[in-house]
């Protein structure tokens, strides 16, 4: 690849993660909790803290809805928008394809998109995730780590006891304010 052809590339990966990162605040922001009136206790609400999820699997389980409230999100500018993707692909896949048997997702929440050679787009379809984090641990595997889960609070019940911070295991649920209602990774997560 010549110099020049590496450089526009580059700096397309650049402008599509700052293009996506955008999105990524719209579409969290757009569901972001309500600012506590001056001199009252903040409004507190359940969330996940990333790093300290070890992808058990209860997520998908034990919540009282179903599916679960808690979604995988994608930190794009994490990604490495691999080829092969720890997050996507079957350890053992045949072929770097979309073919169901090379897929890890059960439910096909995952969808891939061709950026430019070889680049490629992860994004996912919430309204088919469980959160069963197969794909985060995965990624956490063998990637970047930049899926992860959260509590989506446009569906979170905010159940006083919440069920799965009772099963879970790394003890990764705790209450945070609800003007703050998500723990983000990446560039997000530095703000
Ligand atoms: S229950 Fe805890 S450790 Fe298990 S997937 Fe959920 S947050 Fe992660
Ligand atoms: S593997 Fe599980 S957590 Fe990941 S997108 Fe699919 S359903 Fe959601
Ligand atoms: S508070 Fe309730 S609805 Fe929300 S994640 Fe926990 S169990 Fe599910």
């Amino acid at each position: 690849m010549s110099d020049g052809n590496r450089k526009t590339r580059v700096s397309r990966r650049k402008l599509l993660r700052g293009g996506l990162g955008a999105a990524a605040v719209a579409a969290l922001g757009g569901v972001a909790g309500i600012l506590a009136p001056r001199g009252r206790t903040p409004r507190m609400v359940w969330q996940l803290d990333p790093l300290k999820c070890t992808q058990c699997g209860q997520c998908a389980t034990k919540c009282v809805l179903t599916p679960s409230a808690v979604k995988c999100v994608h930190a794009f500018d994490v990604c490495g928008y691999c080829e092969l993707c720890g997050g996507y692909h079957q350890p053992n896949a045949k072929n770097l394809d979309t073919a169901a048997e090379n897929r890890l997702c059960p439910t096909n929440a995952i969808v891939r998109r061709f950026v430019d050679d070889p680049y490629y787009e992860y994004t996912i379809d919430e309204s088919l995730c469980i959160g069963c984090a197969k794909c985060v641990k995965g990624c956490t595997s063998f990637g970047n780590g930049s899926l992860y889960l959260q509590v989506r609070h446009d569906r979170c019940m905010n159940c006083n006891e919440c069920a799965i911070a009772k099963a879970c295991p790394a003890n990764a649920f705790s209450r945070v304010p609800a003007e703050t209602p998500y723990i983000f990774k990446g560039e997000l997560g530095r703000k």
